[in-house]
């Protein structure tokens, strides 16, 4: 595969997939192997959780997979591209209109009304104003918002605001939506209604979703869990029940 063009396109082939990855930091003379010899598959239309206690490497490997930060050692492959060989503007364009982002705080420009902030991802693509205007009021209904669109995040609840965040991220149109504790800063019952609204994103949407968490409801939630312990890959848990097209293809390979 070369690196120009995507040829993703099968269900059976994985969104991402990390080989022998290290992120080492250079700080004060001190090196801190944030991310270590991290080898994994995420497989289309799950839920993954990588959990961790604080420090572990989890956003360390989530700006690795955004194409936000660069390996010290080892590949990222998303959508079927290799990262490595893509210049800034080509991840740049692969975050745009490809992927999606969560974030603990929720992410909203705090002067934009829930609409224009659904909205901002669109204009940056310059987007047909029909067209962008439609997809704002899909996704604001899609997460149940319609009646807050001319709300400042102050005007809204802190559930609301990440429903908002769901909402731009959806109206995106991604096929992947990196999630870094998006139930952080939620109460329990808070935290469920959008552990829902993720699980419909997948099963409605067909959306693969990566989350960051160290919240255990969503960890029950996921398809698959993977352990990162400083900076390793600890343990991997798949949810009873849920077939991995991966582990079909390992057997038949093997
Ligand atoms: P987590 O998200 O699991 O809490 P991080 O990925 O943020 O963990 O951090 C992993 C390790 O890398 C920590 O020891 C952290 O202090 C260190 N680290 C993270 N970012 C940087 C940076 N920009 N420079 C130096 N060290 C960093
Ligand atoms: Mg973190």
């Amino acid at each position: 595969m070369t690196n120009g063009q995507s040829t993703y396109s099968s269900s059976l082939e994985p969104v991402i997939s990390l080989s022998n990855l290290h992120r080492i930091y250079h700080l004060a003379g001190e090196d801190i192997h944030a991310v270590n010899d991290v080898t994994l598959d995420v497989w289309p239309q799950h839920m993954t959780a990588i959990v961790g206690r604080s420090g572990s490497g989890k956003t360390t490997l989530l700006n690795l997979i955004a194409g936000l930060d660069m390996p010290t050692e080892g590949q990222v492959w998303v959508l079927g591209r290799n990262l490595g060989q893509m210049n800034e503007r080509e991840r740049l364009d692969l975050r745009l209109r490809r992927l999606g982002f969560i974030f603990q705080s929720f992410g909203l420009m705090p002067l934009l009304t829930a609409r224009e902030n659904v909205g901002v991802p669109l204009r940056m693509r310059a987007m047909d104003p029909h067209e962008r205007e439609d997809r704002i009021d899909e996704a604001l209904e899609w997460v149940g918002l319609s009646d807050r669109a001319h709300h400042r995040p102050y005007e809204m609840s802190g559930g609301e605001q990440q429903r908002v965040a769901i909402a731009r991220a959806l109206a995106e149109g991604p096929m992947l939506v990196l999630a870094d504790e998006p139930t952080g800063q939620l109460d329990t019952r808070t935290g469920r209604r959008i552990l829902d609204l993720l699980r419909r994103l997948v099963e409605e949407r067909g959306v693969t979703l990566l989350v960051v968490t160290h919240d255990p409801q969503v960890m029950a939630e996921a398809d698959i869990v993977h352990e990162l312990q400083d900076g390793m890959l600890a343990d991997t848990r798949v949810k009873e029940g849920v077939e991995m097209p991966g582990e079909e293809l390992s057997r038949v390979r093997a």
